[in-house]
């Protein structure tokens, strides 16, 4: 009896040493593995709406792009976007002696991995003409493929048939447009025919302030996307500013949802901390951004103490009616003694309604 406790010691004292020798053939280090994890954008809903971060306009090795479509979903998710749109070139196409020329392929590889990701893929291919009118993307198509015609007016015909948003890209781009930034008689034409939905305010790290008062004066929807064709983290300081990214405010998190919006002109462009669309919308989003709290008098009998809380990760920057300026950082608190008299029309500078305008707004509304 005893014998066997001993030897019962003995196994039990040789398994735990098996256990904690080092292995001589191979030695992983599980913490120098990097694990793969979603950023948080943190932009407030609006009321009534859910603010979707999305990007409209990238590229994959099926036109000029140097990845796989499935990393183009792995990318959005890791940055904390809601929805992507992949747009490869339809008439560019430099590695079609590699790889199929099928329009819809990018899309049919992406759309698993967007599943699994809870990202929303959206059916899209960039129309690429020489100007006019340039480069379109056309957003939510049920076949790529059928957009691959010769006529330009005939493949947009085709996209809206199909339902299609349709989106003029980079309007300002210096290759197309080298002198300035024109809207031409072909623009007017496919407008007024319902080819153009929207126009890119920002592209890449491209901003045309002229193409913001097209939008408002035509009530068409404001976008920003970021035409990637490398690799995001490559191309942008993502740790401090996000991708340009189209701001969209849908009724619920789903791909009929931002069509919706996006035919309705519910949404905001935003790059750089720049807001750039609609007043009204701007109003909402600085409204459900800040929190502000009267907390007293200050030393200054004409001054007040005021808690700003900012729930937002856009920096507001607020310039009063004498002209001094006041940061709200993103995502913080500040405690300021202002003189609410001064803050009765302030310019929220960074929230842009036109090439030469901004929000104006009672920020202290007491
Ligand atoms: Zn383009
Ligand atoms: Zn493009």
């Amino acid at each position: 009896m005893k014998s066997k406790l001993i030897l019962t010691l003995f196994t039990v004292l040789a398994l735990f040493s098996a256990g904690t020798a080092q292995d001589m053939n191979n030695v992983k280090y599980p913490e120098m593995q990097k694990i793969s994890s979603r950023r948080k954008i943190v932009i407030p809903d609006i009321p009534g709406f859910v603010t979707l971060k999305c990007d409209f306009h990238m590229h994959t090795v099926f036109s000029d792009g140097i990845v796989w479509p499935t990393y183009r979903v792995d990318e959005a998710w890791t940055e904390g976007l809601d929805a992507i749109a992949i747009t490869d070139h339809i008439e560019k196409q430099p590695s079609k002696e590699y790889i199929s020329g099928d329009h819809n392929a990018s899309y049919e590889i992406a759309y698993p991995q967007a599943i699994e990701k809870g990202i929303i893929l959206i059916k899209a291919g960039e129309v690429t003409r020489t100007m006019p009118p340039g480069h379109l993307n056309a957003l939510f198509l049920e076949d790529v493929n059928r957009l691959d015609v010769e006529d330009v007016t005939a493949a947009l015909t085709e996209a809206r048939k199909q339902g299609a948003f349709i989106i003029w890209n980079h309007p300002g781009w210096q290759a197309q447009q080298p002198d300035t930034c024109l809207w031409m008689p072909m623009h007017q034409s496919l407008f007024e025919q319902g080819l153009i939905n929207g126009i890119e305010v920002f592209n890449e790290v491209e901003f045309y302030p002229v193409v913001l008062d097209w939008c408002i004066n035509r009530k068409l929807t404001v976008i920003s996307n970021s035409d990637i064709h490398d690799i995001i983290s490559d191309a942008y300081y993502l740790e401090t500013q996000p991708r340009p990214l189209t701001l969209v405010f849908a009724k619920e998190k789903s791909s009929n949802s931002i069509k919706e919006a996006m035919f309705e002109g519910r949404t905001l462009a935003l790059f750089n901390n720049h807001v750039a669309g609609r007043e009204d919308l701007l109003k909402e989003l600085l409204t459900a951004s800040l929190t502000i709290k009267l907390l007293g008098n200050a030393k200054d009998k004409n001054e007040k103490r005021y808690e700003i809380i900012n729930n937002s990760a856009i920096e507001f920057k607020v310039e009063n009616q004498k002209g001094d300026l006041l940061i709200i950082p993103g995502e913080s608190t500040i405690i300021s003694a202002l003189n609410p008299k001064y803050y009765e029309n302030s310019r929220i500078i960074n929230l842009l309604t036109g090439s030469n305008s901004c929000l104006t707004t009672n920020l202290l509304y007491k």
